[in-house]
């Protein structure tokens, strides 16, 4: 049965709210197809403002794909603005997609992909707007199947009780295997409704449904047990890994936005996954083993991509850029071939970490040399080597030594509080690094105009990490030692202009450590601030956090646990952790043994399996992988550039 566009409900309402153009549609690059003609029809949501969700390279890349088929049709859809929320529901208008402006609620599948967890809100406002009931046991048999990826689905459980199901890993291959489920389903008539559906797609062993796990709890608050309660149901759920990105390149025809957007360049991923060994980073962990793209297959994605779209920036995206075993090659061919043109080429990402000045020589011959990046993340030596990022003050010396005598004027410094063993004394050694940056600076260059950015993020424990036992530090203590650390520096005339400091306070760290760590209960938490009003949490202007810490008080009491059990309180080895039942592929031993090493005295630090032997972390042998990179015999200084 075909199904209406919105549009002319729409429209009229658009002069009525701010940025209207996100709900137009119609982009470059976007695709448009007869709804009777195809099989199965997927609304991909990004549970952002279309201004964030519009470049994110993972819903443009299903959405490609999956349009590819001619039996599939995909559109998008993204957060509404509060203001548009009220209209829609004054106009009695549900959440549609921008693409043909259909009711979300008619599509197959309803697919988000969750890269933060601050974006669990929006989900629940999407649903409610769309007319689908939260929770998905209370849903019809025609209403969407609501599954969630992303890297947030590594521990899906605070939102369980809102999905229907969730993958983990690389979605390319997986979200055509669960087309295939829902077109044989559905040509068979729907035998057996939803839950046959839901089990069919669970009996492939790499979807995670939560409501096949029954979850027990301890009189302590602690998880007893998490059991299928279903035979279709496997005892643990599998991550996805592509393993040869050559074969799909993607995106090749990227959508160019109408409006503003966060940024406006073409990305190409030139690897997928880290092995770094970072004890904090959960996208290292979890994207292991690395798997590089080829020089040739980057060169056609970059030329084909600018060539689709007229976009003039291209962003050489993975988690650590520098790291491609061939990036100086990569970027010596790149600047020859677009020499002279107005394209420039960055290397977008703030977690690379390994840098050197040739290669930003390159990438800023078409630009200007603004500013560089560098994460060292850790303020002294020692909590570098705790967080196992190993760079020297040397290093980091030396490095913006040679970046200031290329004539950058400008180097940001990112850094992290809150991790696990720090002090005060620490974090106050980054005012120390900051202010030799500036002296280094000031030497090489001979001039005076020399800046320094110390940018710093609070710390939170992510599940799947050696850092996943760890307490979080609370939000008085993240905030009175940046008080500490600013005053220490401002107090210094010598710097004080020089030197400058970004950082937010600490109190949304906590309400995302929530959602990182926490279980199904935190569900009721996530649905009782959403009925108070709560919406985009990861925007300042709009995130509350009495809200949340009220709201946790109330929903959590009847379990005997509250917002600091679930933040700053340490875990122990034998504690049952919500996610344990997700695979991730690293052995859960050896992230104990990682943990324990990061907080030895003398902390051990690991190196990147990429040019030392393997050192079992588990993910090859049970993912059946292996790491694919190119020729290379040398690591790279391992510093980060943006
Ligand atoms: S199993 Fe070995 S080679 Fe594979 S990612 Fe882990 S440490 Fe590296």
């Amino acid at each position: 049965m075909s199904v209406e566009s919105l549009f002319p409900r729409l429209e009229p309402v658009l002069p009525l709210v701010s940025k209207p153009i996100q709900y137009v549609g119609g982009e470059l690059n976007a695709s448009l197809k007869d709804w009777d003609s195809v099989a199965v029809r997927w609304a991909l949501m990004y549970p952002d403002a279309y201004e964030v969700g519009l470049p994110n390279q993972g819903v443009q890349i299903l959405y490609e794909i999956l349009n590819e088929r001619d039996w599939i049709l995909a559109e998008r859809t993204y957060a509404v603005f509060p203001d548009m929320e009220k209209v829609m529901r004054e106009h009695d208008i549900p959440q549609f997609t921008v693409d043909a402006h259909r009711p979300v609620k008619a599509f197959d599948v309803l697919g988000v992909s969750f890269s933060t967890e601050l974006g669990y809100t929006n989900l629940l406002t999407a649903l409610d707007l769309a007319g689908v009931a939260l929770h998905a046991v209370d849903r019809a048999d025609d209403d969407p199947i609501v599954l969630v990826g992303g890297h947030a689905s590594f521990n899906p459980e605070p939102i369980a009780d809102f999905i229907d199901a969730a993958v983990l890993g690389d979605g390319e291959e997986i979200v055509l295997a669960i087309s295939d489920i829902v077109r044989e389903f559905r040509e068979e008539g729907s035998p057996g409704g939803r839950l046959e559906l839901l089990r069919r797609l669970v009996s492939t062993g790499g979807i995670y449904v939560p409501r096949f796990y029954d979850v027990d709890y301890d009189a302590d608050g602690r998880i007893d047990a998490i059991v299928p309660n279903d035979a279709a149901a496997p005892d643990r759920v599998a991550k996805h890994t592509l393993m040869n990105l050559d074969e799909w390149p993607y995106p090749k025809n990227p959508l160019v936005p109408l409006a503003e957007t966060v940024h406006e360049r073409f990305s190409v991923e030139i690897f997928r996954g880290c092995t770094r060994g970072c004890r904090f980073c959960q996208a290292g962990m979890i994207t292991r083993p690395v798997r590089e793209r080829s020089l040739q297959s980057i060169g056609r994605m970059v030329e084909g991509g600018l060539e689709k779209s007229g976009l003039d920036e291209v962003g050489l995206l993975s988690l650590s850029s520098a790291d491609h075993s061939e990036i100086g090659e990569l970027a010596t061919q790149l600047a020859d071939r677009y020499e002279g043109t107005n394209t420039s080429l960055s290397l977008p990402s703030t977690r690379v970490d390994a840098f050197n000045i040739s290669l930003a020589n390159e990438f800023s011959r078409n630009g200007r040399r603004s500013g560089l990046t560098f994460a060292p993340e850790g303020g002294s030596e020692r909590l570098r080597k705790v967080i196992n990022k190993m760079v020297s003050e040397e290093d980091l010396i030396r490095t913006v030594a040679a970046a200031y005598s290329h004539g950058w004027r400008q180097v940001k410094l990112y850094f992290m509080c809150g991790l696990p063993t720090e002090t005060d004394e620490d974090v106050l050694q980054i005012g120390e690094l900051a202010k030799k940056v500036i002296d280094t600076g000031r030497e090489v260059s001979g001039r005076k105009d020399i800046r320094c950015t110390v940018s710093i993020g609070g710390f939170v424990p992510k599940p799947h990490t050696p850092f996943q036992w760890a307490a979080q530090l609370d939000h008085e203590s993240t905030d009175a030692r940046l008080r500490k650390l600013r005053e220490s520096v401002q107090s210094d005339k010598k710097y004080g202009r020089a030197i400058g400091f970004r950082y937010h306070d600490g109190k949304p760290g906590i309400v995302e450590g929530l959602l990182s760590r926490g279980d199904r209960r935190v569900g009721r938490v996530i649905e009782a601030v959403w009925r108070d009003g709560g919406r985009f949490d990861g925007w300042s202007e709009h995130f509350s956090y009495e809200r949340w810490e009220a709201k946790s008080a109330e929903a959590l009491a009847e379990f005997g646990v509250d917002l600091d059990w679930f933040t700053t309180r340490e875990r122990g080895p034998e504690e049952i952790l919500p996610w344990d039942h997700l695979d991730s592929g690293l052995d859960k031993d050896w992230l104990w043994e990682d943990w324990q090493d990061a907080l030895d005295p003398d902390p051990v630090e690991v190196e990147d399996c990429r040019w030392t032997p393997c050192f079992d972390c588990g993910v090859c042998p049970s993912m059946d992988t292996d790491i694919q990179i190119g020729p290379t015999g040398k690591t790279l200084l391992p510093l980060s550039v943006v």
